[in-house]
C-alpha cells in the first residue's frame, strides 16, 4: 500500500495538526520527524515530513523541501501538500512564496492554491484578507510576531512579495458557486498567467469545495484547512473497515514529562499531583549536581512506576523560572533542563520499561524524541484538539507518545490520557 498523499510541513506541530485532520478525514497518516534516512515501511494514505523551516533562510528552506519532495515522490505519493502556519507566517524574503515556488518548478506544474483558512480556530479568507478571531492579521497581535511580524493582511500583496509567479485570488463570490465555477476560474487564471491562487475561505464547507477543485493539483499549499476534504477525493482508494485512527496496543509502564511552563501546562500538573506520583526537577539544583538531581529523579520514578503514571516535571511559575534564568542565562537554564528531560526519557524507555509516554512542551518533545531516537509517529486519536496519540518508528521496539505544545490541552489532559490509550 503506498502512499496517496505526500506533505511537507513547515513546522513540528504544524505538522501534527495536519496529520491529525488527515486521520480525522480516514487517511491512516505517518507524520516523519525530519526527512527520513530509509523508505517507509508502515502502510499509510498519507505521510507528513515535519521540518524547521518556518524561519530558517530560504535557500535553505527551498533545499530542505525538495528533498523531502524527493523522499515522498520515491514512496509513490502523488499529490503534495505544503503545509504552512494558518496565520501566513513569513517575512519578504520567504518562506511561503519561494519554497511554493520551488516545489510548482520541481513538479512541473504551473498553478497552485494558497489556502491558509482554519475556521476552526478562527482563521479566514475573505477576499483575499486574512482574519484571526475575527480581526484583520495586522490587528491580531501578528503585527508583532518576533520573528514574522505580519503587518499586512491582503495575501495576494504578502505573496506577490515573496515569489516572481504572478499572484492571484480566488475569492468568495466565484467560491459560492460552487466547484464547477472554481475549476473554471482556476483555468481563467492559469490562462491569464497566474501561478499562485490565493483562496478565499470562511467555513469548512468552503474548504471542502476548494479541496474537491484542487482534485487534479499536483500541489496545493495550505494552512491544515484543506487536508479537511482532500481524503474525500481518494475515497474510493481509502480502507474504510478499518478506522484510521487506530493503532496497535502498547503496553508498559507509563510517565508524564513536562519542561512546559505554560500556564495551561501548570494547571495540568497541579491536577495530575493529586492522582499520581510526581517529582519535581529544579533548574538551579541541576545547575550545582546535575547527575545528582537526574539520578534523583530516576530513583523515584523506580521506586513508584509499578502503581501507575508517574510525573517528572521541571515546569516551574514565571517567577521560578526568571529565577533560574537570572542565574544561568535563559539559553543555557532552558538547555540545561532540556538536556536533563532528555536523558530521563531515555533511561525511562532503555532501562525502567516506560512504553507509554506524555510529554509537555514543544522544545522539551524536540529534544526527547531526539534522545528516543524516534523517526516517524502514527498518528491516532486525539487527547484534546492538536494532541493525539502517536507510537513511534525507529525506536528499539514501538512506543505509545503524545507530544502536546505548551499552551495545547485540558486541565485533565494528563490524567485523561491513559484513559484513551491505543
Ligand atoms: P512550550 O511548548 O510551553 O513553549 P517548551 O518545552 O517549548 O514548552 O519550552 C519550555 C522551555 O523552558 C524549555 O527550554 C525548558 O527546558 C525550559 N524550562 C523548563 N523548566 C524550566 C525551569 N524551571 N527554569 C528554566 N527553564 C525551564
Amino acid at each position: 500500500m503506498r502512499p496517496i498523499l505526500g506533505c511537507i510541513a513547515d513546522d513540528f506541530t504544524g505538522a501534527t495538526d495536519l496529520a491529525s485532520q488527515l486521520v480525522s478525514a480516514g487517511m491512516r497518516t505517518l507524520q516523519t520527524i525530519g526527512i527520513p534516512q530509509a523508505p517507509l515501511e508502515a502502510g499509510v494514505d498519507a505521510v507528513v515530513v515535519a521540518l524547521k523551516s518556518r524561519t530558517i533562510p530560504a535557500r535553505e528552506a527551498i533545499e530542505q523541501s525538495i528533498q523531502a519532495l524527493d523522499w515522498l515522490r520515491e514512496q509513490g505519493c502523488e499529490q503534495f501538500y505544503f503545509k504552512y502556519c494558518s496565520t501566513f507566517d513569513s517575512t519578504p524574503a520567504g518562506n511561503i512564496g519561494p519554497v511554493t515556488e520551488a516545489l510548482m518548478e520541481a513538479l512541473g506544474t504551473d498553478f497552485t492554491v494558497a489556502c491558509p483558512a482554519l475556521p476552526a480556530n478562527r482563521r479566514s479568507v475573505f477576499n483575499g484578507y486574512l482574519f484571526a478571531n475575527g480581526v484583520p492579521l495586522n490587528e491580531s497581535g501578528m503585527q508583532d510576531h518576533p520573528l514574522t511580524p505580519m503587518t499586512d493582511a491582503n495575501l495576494v500583496r504578502v505573496l506577490n512579495a515573496q515569489t516572481t509567479r504572478n499572484v492571484g485570488l480566488i475569492d468568495y463570490a466565484t467560491l459560492r458557486q460552487g466547484d464547477a465555477a472554481v475549476t473554471a476560474r482556476i483555468d481563467a487564471l492559469k490562462a491569464d498567467g497566474i501561478g499562485i491562487a490565493i483562496c478565499d475561505a470562511i467555513d469548512n464547507d468552503d474548504l471542502f469545495m476548494l479541496a474537491r477543485a484542487c482534485r487534479d493539483l499536483p500541489l496545493v499549499t495550505a494552512g491544515s484547512g484543506l487536508a479537511l476534504g482532500l481524503p474525500a477525493n481518494v475515497a474510493e482508494r481509502l480502507d474504510h473497515t478499518q478506522d484510521a485512527a487506530r493503532l496497535e496496543p502498547i503496553a508498559g509502564r507509563e510517565a508524564v514529562l513536562s519542561g512546559s511552563c505554560s500556564r495551561a501546562t501548570l494547571a495540568q500538573i497541579e491536577h495530575a499531583r493529586q492522582h499520581m506520583p510526581s517529582v519535581h526537577l529544579d533548574a538551579q539544583a541541576l545547575d550545582d549536581d546535575y547527575q545528582g538531581v537526574v539520578d534523583a529523579a530516576l530513583e523515584y520514578a523506580e521506586g513508584n512506576l509499578d502503581a501507575g503514571p508517574v510525573l517528572i516535571y521541571a515546569s516551574a511559575s514565571p517567577e521560578e523560572v526568571r529565577r533560574a534564568q537570572q542565574r544561568l542565562g535563559v539559553q543555557q537554564a532552558g538547555e540545561l533542563v532540556e538536556r536533563a528531560m532528555a536523558e530521563i526519557a531515555a533511561e525511562l524507555v532503555g532501562r525502567l520499561g516506560v512504553r507509554r509516554l506524555l510529554v509537555a512542551g514543544g522544545e522539551t518533545s524536540g529534544a526527547v524524541v531526539t534522545a528516543l531516537d524516534v523517526q516517524g509517529l502514527r498518528i491516532g486519536e486525539s487527547i484534546d484538539p492538536g494532541v493525539p496519540w502517536t507510537t513511534t518508528l525507529g525506536t528499539e521496539e514501538p512506543l505509545a507518545l503524545a507530544l502536546k505544545s505548551g499552551n495545547f490541552g485540558a486541565p485533565d489532559f494528563m490524567t485523561k490520557a491513559w484513559k484513551l490509550m491505543p
